[in-house]
């Protein structure tokens, strides 16, 4: 089966470093085996990701050198077909309307909290409404989010680079958003529908996001949906151990590439990426012969300065 990886950068402000590391592999593990590479704007907040961010982290991915194919696709299209996907579990009774604020469960005891878990589980207080009680609440002008039932079920997978990683989706994670009280679709529900429209076969990301990879699967088999394989990567940290942000400015790569040829950044990224043991001028193409996954560290990179 030939590859297709994906770029996936939601361009909400300035590429930094962390984007282009993140870009960098995922370009190289597709095309290392003459894979395809599609480029996805995850602009589904349209108003936080105007067409000039989209226009900005194209120029830098050109920059870079790294190239993709067809056409590029952009969520803030495509909210017909993730409502398509919501009726698909709608008819399954997968779906109810969810009608607490962020205020209320942020009061409500919540089971416990799972490690990894990035948010608390949800308690399921919306889930068996009567249809009287949720007329009562919109009554009261409370529109609803629409939430997922998850089953007393573990999802696991074998990252392709860190290894094995599962969860238990009603303990761990609890029934989670797939569309917003105000409209806006989940980032969730978009990048399932989406890797399957785009019949994309691997998933290169930061591991932050491995905690969502659960959630995903199970999504994917309730659409019925094919499960890439996933690739999570270490993390570039600033040197007070937080992860570097669209905040450092300094590092965006609009200020980069006024110091900087492409060639000498790309050099600094492969390094950090354990696939040069010196920074060097490189591009991705010359980059490409020679990528291997048992190269690049499992562990967070502390970004101290730039040569
Ligand atoms: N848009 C996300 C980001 O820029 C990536 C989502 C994904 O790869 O699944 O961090």
């Amino acid at each position: 089966m030939s590859v297709v990886g994906r770029l996936a950068p939601s361009p909400s402000g300035e590429m930094h470093l962390g984007n282009a590391f993140a870009a960098l592999l995922a370009w190289l593990s597709a095309r290392s085996q003459g894979g395809q590479i599609l480029l996805r704007l995850e602009d589904l907040d349209l108003p936080r990701c105007p067409a000039r961010f989209s226009q900005g982290v194209m120029e830098d991915f050109c920059w870079l050198g790294l190239d993709w194919d067809n056409d590029p696709v952009y969520q803030s299209q495509r909210f017909r077909y993730y409502e398509d996907c919501l009726a698909r579990l709608d008819a399954k009774a997968l779906l109810y309307p969810c009608y607490c604020t962020r205020r209320e469960l942020h009061a409500a005891p919540t089971e416990a909290s799972a490690p990894h878990a990035a948010a608390p589980v949800y308690p399921g207080r919306c889930r068996e409404l009567t249809q009287a009680q949720r007329m009562e609440l919109e009554a009261r002008g409370r529109r609803p989010a629409l939430r997922l039932r998850v089953p007393d079920q573990v999802y696991s997978l074998i990252d392709g680079h860190l290894g094995p990683y599962a969860a238990n989706l009603a303990h761990e994670v609890g029934d989670f958003i797939l569309r917003r009280s105000d409209g806006l679709y989940a980032y969730q529900l978009a990048v399932v529908a989406d890797d399957a429209a785009m019949e994309v076969t691997e998933v290169v990301r930061g591991r932050d996001l491995l905690s969502s990879t659960p959630q995903q699967l199970y999504l994917q088999d309730t659409l019925g949906f094919p499960h890439p394989r996933y690739f999570h990567l270490p993390l570039l940290l600033a040197p007070d151990g937080r992860r570097l942000s669209k905040r450092e400015g300094d590092l965006s790569l609009l200020a980069l590439s006024k110091r900087y040829k492409p060639r000498e950044l790309v050099g600094v990224l492969a390094h950090w990426a354990g696939l040069l043991d010196v920074p060097a001028p490189v591009s991705p193409t010359d980059l490409a012969a020679e990528f291997s996954w048992e190269r690049v560290p499992t562990e967070d990179i502390t970004v101290t300065a730039l040569p």
